[in-house]
């Protein structure tokens, strides 16, 4: 099916829903670097929402009682329906979000080994086992098994449009839940894309997975639509809405949130390659990553190599939408002016732009930001405390390791962050003790595509996890039971045990334990 003709099919799915709903408001998508319209969608308000919910309801039974091998089955039948139309995808990410073709294809490809491996780990991970029982039931067998929660709301960003809000909708599918999905405003056309996919691979459970399109109220209905789950991707201050949101009716909730990421570059580190991971880190998707690099810790021995590395990357990046460009416009328009205040901010405290800064000279238009290395920069700017979210990096000289290592966990934040040095002890004491969800070393990134690591931050980066074991418990409820094998001559548990039946079990556990010191 051509591009033009999938766009039509997700056009009719969402008008489809209108109808269903007698929707009659609707708002567009443009693309960020002509602004062009992506697409035309319903608002769904809040009957709608919970209308949606309500269709969820009854697939979510069916699709857990398909049990393990069923939804594995199914979700590889959308795995291979995505793998097979990629590049349609990857050109409607470009045209939503704005990032360059290859990028898109990166973050469905990533999404799509996410999907594969939740669909094979979830018997293994979450199906029933017997545990044991322990000293006081031991004539009891004891049982765990990770039960699906039903429906789950997922609310994603703009920034990955796929491989985001894929992390939650995989693993919450693989463990048995359906799952009602609200695109940001900016991509709905990817998020009706991915529903109208999944609908057309899983026909027989086609509700397990819908999309509802809208603004924030949209999100905010979700929120109180009687969801069994909330997993929420975007902002802090967002973040702080949806669990207000939540707690009225005590849903829990999973946030993934911004992230103020750093990267040490220690003195024996392959400053070539840290150069590179850095500029990659920082603006690649036009610095609009959660875990993205916005600072540099770069040690004495290193720095000055190290900025001469990164400036004679940077040159080379042009921002644009054509093929060879290395990044695209902000995604949303009023994402540059923060990039313009924290560059701002950052010279008139003292740093400077060797490259890039707040000009606009030889961009597209104004949705552009030239890629920008600010040094010295004091920690107390903008630029260094709060998530920039553009394609900007801070490098700053520090004496050692340690000292980068304060400076980097001198955040609220908590997300992620990198490690560069040839020690393999060093790196990776760093990295343990380095305060965020998930560090790589010697690389950027890299734990985002494996498929077995949690993901997820600390602080004000959020918590809860998706990815990997953890994800997909994340999405169930621990369900524990035990069985009676044989009766005991004496029940302690019972009116009926003799009064010296407690003095015996204490004899016992004072043997056991009471020599422990
Ligand atoms: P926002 O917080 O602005 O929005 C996130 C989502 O929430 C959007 O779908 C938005 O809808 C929706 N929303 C807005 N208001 C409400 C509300 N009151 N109730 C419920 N939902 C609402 O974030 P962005 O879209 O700007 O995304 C960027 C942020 O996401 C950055 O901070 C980034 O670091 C973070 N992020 C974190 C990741 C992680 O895994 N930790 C991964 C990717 C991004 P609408 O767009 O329609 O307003």
């Amino acid at each position: 099916m051509s591009l033009a003709e999938q766009m039509d099919t997700v056009t009719d799915a969402a008008a489809g829903t209108v109808d269903r709903h007698a929707t009659t408001q609707t708002f567009e998508s443009t693309n960020p670097a002509t602004g062009a319209v992506v697409g035309v969608f319903p608002v769904h308000d809040a009957d709608a929402v919970r209308e949606t919910v309500g269709r969820a309801r009854p697939a979510a039974a069916r699709w857990a009682g398909l049990g393990f091998d069923g939804r594995r089955q199914r979700l590889a039948a959308y795995r291979g329906y995505l793998a097979r139309r990629m590049h349609e995808l990857a050109d409607l990410v470009h045209r939503e979000n704005g990032k360059p073709h290859a990028d898109a294809l990166l973050e469905i490809t990533l999404a799509i080994d996410h999907l594969a491996w939740a669909g094979a780990h979830a018997r293994r991970t979450l199906g029933p086992r017997r545990v044991r029982a322990g000293m006081l039931a031991a004539n009891h067998a004891a049982y765990l098994e990770y039960q699906p929660m039903g429906v789950v709301g997922v609310i994603g960003p703009w920034n990955y449009p796929v491989f985001t809000p894929m992390g939650s909708i995989a693993y919450a599918l693989a463990a048995g839940n359906a799952v009602v999905f609200k695109p940001s405003e900016s991509t709905p056309a990817v998020g009706a894309w991915l529903a109208a996919a999944w609908r057309a691979a899983v026909p027989d459970v086609a509700d397990a997975l819908q999309v509802v399109t809208g603004s924030g109220e949209t999100g905010a209905a979700l929120c109180r639509a009687g969801v069994d789950k909330l997993a929420f991707t975007g902002s802090g201050a967002t973040g702080r809405k949806v669990m207000a949101a939540c707690a009225e009716t005590l849903t829990p909730v999973l946030m993934e949130l911004g992230g103020k990421d750093a990267m040490i570059v220690d003195d024996d580190a392959d400053v070539a390659a840290a150069a590179d991971a850095a500029v990659w880190g920082g603006m690649s998707n036009a610095g609009q990553t959660c875990i993205g690099i916005e600072r540099v810790y770069a040690t004495e021995k290193v720095y000055d190599a190290f900025v001469a590395e990164v400036t004679e990357r940077v040159r080379a990046l042009r921002p644009g939408s054509d093929e060879e460009a290395a990044y695209g416009p902000m995604t949303m328009a009023s994402q540059t002016d923060v990039v313009r205040r924290h560059l701002d901010d950052a010279t008139t405290r003292g740093g400077r732009a060797v490259l890039g800064g707040t000009g606009d000279g030889g961009l597209p238009h104004a949705g552009y930001v030239a890629p920008t290395v600010l040094l010295d920069v004091p920690e107390e700017s903008a630029a260094v405390r709060e998530e920039t979210f553009g394609p900007t990096l801070t490098i700053t000289r520090v004496a050692d390791a340690e000292e980068a290592l304060e400076r980097t966990n001198a955040t609220s934040y908590g997300l992620a962050g990198a490690v560069f040095s040839r020690s393999r002890a060093r790196a990776m004491d760093l990295a343990r003790r380095m305060r965020s969800g998930m560090t790589s070393v010697n690389s950027v990134l890299t734990f985002a595509g494996v498929p077995s690591l949690p993901f997820g931050g600390v602080g004000e980066s959020g918590f809860g996890r998706i990815h990997g074991e953890d994800g997909l418990r994340e999405f169930t409820r621990a369900k524990a039971i035990t069985r009676q094998r044989y009766a005991l001559p004496v029940n302690l548990m019972s009116f009926a045990r003799p009064p010296a039946a407690f003095d015996a079990v204490a004899r016992v556990m004072g043997m056991v334990h009471g020599r422990h010191r």
